[in-house]
């Protein structure tokens, strides 16, 4: 059932944590991850293409993350051949209302096709790099590096304020982007592209 939450109650990683388990996503990305993890299991012992595989995963994540908020999530509702295409719509209605818990989260059937793609592209990415040994161990940082997307994103609506610089910069930053200027902050769990490309505000 549908529980309407304000994230700004939440003022303790506890809390937010035990609000992100009331739902589908987190569990739906830890299985993912730990698929990873078990299919390199199976395998000789992680070296370094292991390592190759995740650096090229973590490094990407940035990238895709800054992408995919700036050109999909932002896109306007356009018709195509007669239909209407609105990939934003979800972000939209998180944009006007940052505070409902449902609506920052990706939900679980999201959570399970985003996880489903990223287990597709970080597999290309592990084999490519780190050769097809190396698949297991991408497909698990690709699903944490997902599952950290989520984490923070719900921590930086929450009434958490932060231990360390680094995260206050992060959500100051990301609900920036949601009260003051949409066209800047794309990044999540990254400041990085957006300081590079120019975007940070
Ligand atoms: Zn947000
Ligand atoms: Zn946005």
């Amino acid at each position: 059932m549908a529980r309407a939450v304000n994230i700004r109650e939440l003022a303790t990683k506890r809390e937010v944590a035990t609000e992100l388990a009331h739902h589908g996503s987190g569990y739906v990305l830890a299985a993912a991850m730990a698929g990873g993890l078990a299919l390199r299991g199976r395998g000789p012992r992680p070296g370094r293409g292991d390592a190759a595989a995740v650096l090229a995963v973590v490094a990407l994540q940035p990238v895709i993350e800054w992408g995919l908020h700036r050109f999909l999530l932002h896109m306007p509702a356009r018709m195509v051949a007669g239909r209407r295409l609105d990939p934003a719509a979800t972000h939209r209605g998180h944009h006007q209302v940052p505070d409902d818990v449902g609506g920052a989260l990706l939900g679980t059937s999201f959570a399970a096709s985003n996880g489903a793609v990223v287990a597709v592209a970080a597999a290309g990415i592990g084999a490519a790099v780190g050769g097809p040994v190396a698949v297991g161990s991408a497909v698990a940082a690709g699903e944490a590096g997902l599952l950290a997307y989520e984490w923070v994103h719900l921590l930086s609506h929450s009434g958490y304020r932060g231990r360390t610089a680094w995260f206050r910069q992060l959500r100051a930053s990301h609900l920036r982007h949601h009260h003051r200027d949409a066209a800047t902050n794309f990044g999540i769990t990254s400041r990085l592209i957006d300081r590079l490309l120019g975007t940070a505000a």
